[in-house]
C-alpha cells in the first residue's frame, strides 16, 4: 500500500511557498502470513524476502478445489433462489443442489491439469463435496420457505429482504494493525456480521492449532475495522495484543534482511519448502 503526503513547507523565499509530494511505502502482511510465521520463521523469510514459492502439493489443490466451491457456491446462491416461484422446500432444495452440482463441476473442471497430475479420484471429491453442504441446503430450504410464507415475497424482492446472507472471499485490511487477508465467507445477518473460515487440513486431538487461531483473531480484528455492520467479538484482550506483538516482530524481521537458521524439528519433514531450505544453496 502506498500512502501520498502534501506537506506545504513555509521557505520564506519571498512569495513562494513551496509543495514536496513525496510516498512512504507501508508493508501490509498478509493474515496467511502469520502462520507461516508462526511455523518457522526461516519459512516466512524463505517465502516473503527470497520470494521462493513452494511447490503445489495433492492436498494444496485439494484445498483449492473446497475453497473455489465454497466461492462460487455463495457467489450463485441469491441469484439461483430467485428463480424459485412457490414456496415449496422441495423446489428450492432441488435450485440448490442444482446450484451445488454445477459449482462442483466447475471448480473441478478448472482444476483438471491438476487433478490428473496428482491423480486424485475426482468422483470421491464431488461426493465429499456434496455431502459438505448436504446439511446447509437443507437448512437453508427450510429458511427460505419459511421467509417465503412470512413476508409473501419471491425473485429479487424475497432475495433483497433475505437474512442471514452469505458473501464469499471478502477482501479485508486495517492499516493500523499492518494486516491485509481475505475472509472466505461472512454471514451477514441483519445488524451484525459473522466472519466464518473455511479450513481443509486435519484438526488436533484437543483444542485448535495455534495458527488457525491466529488467523482467526486476526480476521475477527479486520472484520471490525472494515465493516459497517456491527461484528460480535468474544475475544481475550490478550489475543488482539498477540496479533499486534507478532506483526511487530514480522516488521522487525523483514527490516533485519537477517536469514532465521534452520529450525531443525519435526516440522521440517511436513515443510513445503523443505527442499529450498538448506543453507548451503541460499
Ligand atoms: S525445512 Fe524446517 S527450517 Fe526450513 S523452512 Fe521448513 S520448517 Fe523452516
Amino acid at each position: 500500500m502506498v500512502l501520498d503526503f502534501v506537506l506545504p513547507l513555509d521557505t520564506r523565499q519571498g512569495d513562494l511557498i513551496f509543495i514536496f509530494l513525496f510516498s512512504i511505502k507501508v508493508v501490509m502482511i498478509k493474515v496467511t502470513d502469520l502462520a507461516t510465521f508462526i511455523y518457522c520463521k526461516r519459512k516466512f523469510y524463505l517465502k516473503n524476502v527470497l520470494k521462493i514459492k513452494p511447490k503445489i502439493t495433492k492436498e494444496m489443490v485439494k484445498g483449492r478445489i473446497k475453497h473455489r466451491v465454497q466461492e462460487l457456491f455463495f457467489k450463485n446462491e441469491l441469484e439461483v433462489l430467485k428463480r424459485v416461484k412457490e414456496p415449496d422446500v422441495k423446489e428450492v432444495k432441488e435450485v440448490l443442489l442444482k446450484n451445488l452440482k454445477d459449482v462442483v463441476e466447475k471448480a473441478l473442471g478448472e482444476s483438471k491439469k491438476e487433478i490428473k497430475f496428482f491423480d486424485i479420484d475426482k468422483e470421491l471429491m464431488k461426493k465429499q463435496l456434496t455431502a459438505m453442504y448436504s446439511s446447509f441446503v437443507f437448512n437453508r430450504s427450510a429458511e427460505v420457505v419459511e421467509l417465503m410464507k412470512k413476508k409473501r415475497l419471491f425473485g429479487d424482492a424475497l432475495v433483497s429482504v433475505m437474512f442471514p446472507r452469505f458473501i464469499a472471499e471478502v477482501k479485508v485490511s486495517s492499516n493500523d494493525l499492518f494486516l491485509k487477508g481475505r475472509i472466505d465467507l461472512v454471514e451477514e445477518k441483519e445488524d451484525e456480521m459473522v466472519p466464518v473460515e473455511l479450513k481443509t487440513g486435519n484438526p488436533p486431538k484437543q483444542g485448535i492449532w495455534t495458527s488457525d487461531r491466529i488467523q482467526l483473531t486476526a480476521y475477527a480484528l479486520l472484520a471490525r475495522e472494515s465493516f459497517n455492520k456491527e461484528v460480535k467479538l468474544f475475544l481475550n484482550p490478550f489475543m488482539e495484543y498477540e496479533i499486534r506483538t507478532l506483526v511487530g516482530k514480522i516488521k522487525e524481521l523483514l527490516g533485519s534482511k537477517k536469514i532465521p537458521p534452520v529450525l531443525d524439528s519435526r516440522k521440517c519433514r511436513f515443510c513445503s519448502l523443505r527442499e529450498y531450505c538448506d543453507s548451503r544453496k541460499l
